[in-house]
């Protein structure tokens, strides 16, 4: 592992989630620190829940920078920070600290992170019909740029409905956008892909190689945008079989990149080197 020099003048950043070990973050943000010749370093933390208040008030104790937040800490860390984006308070889950002297600002960059990766496809969703299948974090984050965006429609569908059915009724009130929940099984039915612009799978299924759920992959319009967001270096089922329904499909790195660069130039204040960044993801992937 190459990091640079570390001295009195570095300045520390990091990750706090449980499990840690596979975050790829280290070597994305490491790279970016090296191109942009600033004197921080990217560690991860490995925080139990249980530990999770302590760890935030470590970020004034040690004056770090600030910190990513990951899995399972995204949504309970928010009542521990001062102060909160408008997009963190509106998903509930902060995946980016900043420290700005001491007072700790909790942002959320997966959202705009998901929207840049699919302005890079040309897809916009304002005025499109789309399909969120899990009710999790990122869904929510997902739910309120798209609602940002301007979609005309997007259903939820998640394997405990009553989720699905609490953010539809949190999220209907804040803009235009239709929000509907509906049962998982749902995905069969060729009435609901129709119209449908784009269709999200914010769930884990498929991380480690299993099927995913029946889906009409072939009743959607051929323009379709099938999108994971898990990141592995085989396509997932879901990926295979839009593919084979000759669907355009994308998975989760260019959103892992945004809003990785996002957080950058939020602790930095500097324009974030992407494509130092996405190199240092992919060889990072390549090494899984
Ligand atoms: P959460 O744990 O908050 O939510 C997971 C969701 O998946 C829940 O809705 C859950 O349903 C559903 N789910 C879990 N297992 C199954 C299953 N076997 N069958 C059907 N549904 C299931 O996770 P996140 O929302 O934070 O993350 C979801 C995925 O997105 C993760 O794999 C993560 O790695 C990825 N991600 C990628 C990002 C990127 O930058 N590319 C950014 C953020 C996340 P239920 O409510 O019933 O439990």
């Amino acid at each position: 592992m190459s990091t640079h020099a570390i001295s009195g003048q570095t300045r520390v950043v990091g990750i706090f989630g449980d499990p840690i070990t596979h975050t790829r973050s280290p070597a994305m943000q490491n790279a970016a620190f090296r191109v942009r010749h600033l004197p921080y370093v990217y560690v991860p933390f490995l925080v139990r829940p249980a530990d999770l208040s302590k760890a935030v008030h470590s970020i004034r104790a040690l004056n770090l920078v600030g910190v990513n937040v990951t899995v399972p800490h995204k949504e309970r860390i928010v009542r521990y920070l001062d102060a909160l984006s408008a997009e963190a308070n509106l998903c509930g889950a902060v995946n980016t600290v900043v420290n700005c002297d001491g007072t700790l600002f909790g942002d959320n960059t997966d959202g705009r992170g998901f929207l840049l990766s699919l302005q890079e496809r040309c897809l916009s969703p304002r005025r499109r019909e789309v399909v969120v299948i899990g009710a999790g974090g990122a869904a929510r984050a997902l739910l309120a740029s798209l609602i940002r965006a301007g979609s005309a429609r997007v259903t939820i569908l998640n394997r405990t409905q009553a989720k699905a059915q609490v953010l539809a009724r949190t999220y209907r009130s804040l803009g235009k956008t239709r929000i509907e929940a509906l049962p998982l099984d749902t995905l069969r039915d060729p009435a609901l892909l129709q119209n449908a612009a784009l269709v999200v799978n914010c769930t884990p299924v498929g991380l480690h190689g299993e099927q995913f759920l029946p889906l009409a992959y072939a009743a959607t319009p051929r323009g379709c945008l099938f999108y994971d967001l898990l990141y592995r270096p085989e396509l997932t089922s879901f990926l295979r079989h839009a593919r084979a329904a000759q669907r355009p499909i994308l998975d989760g790195r260019r959103m892992l990149l945004h809003q990785g660069a996002l957080a950058f130039s939020l602790w930095t204040r500097t324009p974030a080197p992407l494509d130092a960044m996405a190199q240092a993801l992919k060889r990072t992937l390549r090494n899984q």
